[in-house]
């Protein structure tokens, strides 16, 4: 039933909870709108938590023109100090351009923030059907390292390299994160996904330490699928799989075919989480220019972010209520965005939520 599904979701941190549903005063939050769509479907956000009287204060935060010498990046020095004592985040799609320019903003923010595993649930929606209707599962990406450690270069004309950095440290860590996950949320299964027939070191190193982390989970079922089976049988049947942890371009991957599953991009949220008790929800999907400033986005996906954020809070009420009201909306099937078949826009949707309340 709806409700069996939104109490399925148990807030994703190991660390810290930081308010509770009794605590009075306003707690502060980072907001990046970001890129694209992201200033709109944060608009839905802001819109939606004032309407469910969410106590959360934003301190929004937005992408710089320039350079700031103290990142190195278009992020400025105060909206990562904002964070860091906030410990609590929302963050909208960040453009990266192909091929040229400093330092992706989403590299940036995930080694400054130490962000170090993307948790990202799938699950069908209740109403809104697909051609599968039995997709319950998590993705747990590692997110500091892997092929997307930025370190490329040109050996000589016409060669070019590109390092994938495996460690121990990273792989034990987010291994680590997605059995405790799986315990914490009475999920049975891990599995590692991988290419250590042909990534022998690295991806054979980040195996070995899911297998050491396996060991202290007993109650939990380890298995190990390669990267290119786990595709045919997600398509196959999403219900084989439950908990999935990867290396992060994989991770990266993957996500996007469990979006396609349950209906697509504009529906999947995730949560960053970072070290000593940061975390930093957001939409898996992208900056979507093609739609960007059109009032077409569907903010589902990051309205479902804020909800994993307030989770992590202990503001399950709050939770709750948005998260009905989402699904609710979605499932009448009156108010649906473009993506899912319907002519709502942005706002009539983020509206129909509010009323739904
Ligand atoms: P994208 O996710 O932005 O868009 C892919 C497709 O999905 C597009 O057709 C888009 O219209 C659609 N879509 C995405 N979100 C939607 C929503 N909420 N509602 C309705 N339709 C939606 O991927 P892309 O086009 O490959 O990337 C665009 C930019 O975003 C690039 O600069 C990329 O680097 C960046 N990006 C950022 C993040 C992030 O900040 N975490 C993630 C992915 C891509």
């Amino acid at each position: 039933s709806l409700m069996d599904r939104i109490f399925s979701w148990v807030f994703p941190s190991t660390e810290l909870v930081i308010a509770s549903d009794t605590s009075l005063e306003p707690i502060k939050a980072t907001l990046f709108p970001g890129d694209g769509i992201g200033p709109e479907i944060a608009e839905s956000v802001k819109q939606v938590f004032r309407a469910a009287e969410v106590p959360i204060e934003w301190e929004e935060h937005f992408v710089a023109d320039e350079v700031d010498p103290r990142t190195g990046s278009l992020l400025t020095w105060e909206s990562l100090e904002s964070v860091r004592r906030n410990r609590v985040g929302l963050k909208g799609p960040m453009a990266t351009p192909i091929g040229k320019g400093h330092r992706s903003l989403n590299l940036t923010l995930r080694k400054e923030l130490g962000l170090y595993a993307n948790v990202r649930p799938c699950l069908n929606l209740p109403g809104y059907k697909t051609r599968y209707d039995n997709v319950n599962l998590v993705t747990i990406r590692e997110n500091t390292e892997g092929e997307y450690s930025g370190l490329e270069h040109q050996v000589v004309r016409g060669v070019v390299e590109s390092l994938k950095i495996i460690t121990r440290q990273a792989s034990l860590r987010v291994a680590e994160y997605a059995f405790h996950y799986a315990k914490m949320n009475g999920r049975q299964r891990v599995s590692s996904i991988h290419k250590a027939n042909i990534m022998r070191k690295t991806d054979g190193l980040f195996l070995k330490c899911c297998r050491e982390v396996a060991e202290k989970y007993p109650d939990i079922t380890y298995e190990e699928v390669i990267i290119d089976n786990c595709c045919m049988m997600l398509v196959k049947n999403p219900s084989l799989f439950d908990v999935l942890v990867m290396p992060n371009l994989y991770g990266d991957i993957i996500s996007d075919l469990c979006a396609g599953l349950i209906g697509g991009l504009g529906l999947t949220p995730s949560c960053n989480i970072g070290e000593g008790g940061i975390i930093l929800a957001e939409a898996v999907h992208g900056s979507a220019p093609d739609i960007a400033g059109k009032n077409l986005a569907n903010p589902t996906a990051f309205l479902l972010s804020s909800v994993m954020m307030l989770r992590h809070l202990n503001l399950n009420d709050k939770a709750d209520r948005i998260h009905n009201a989402i699904l609710s909306t979605i499932s009448e099937g009156q108010y649906r965005t473009a993506d899912l078949g319907g002519t709502a826009s942005t706002t009539d949707f983020a509206k129909a939520i509010c009323d739904h309340l």
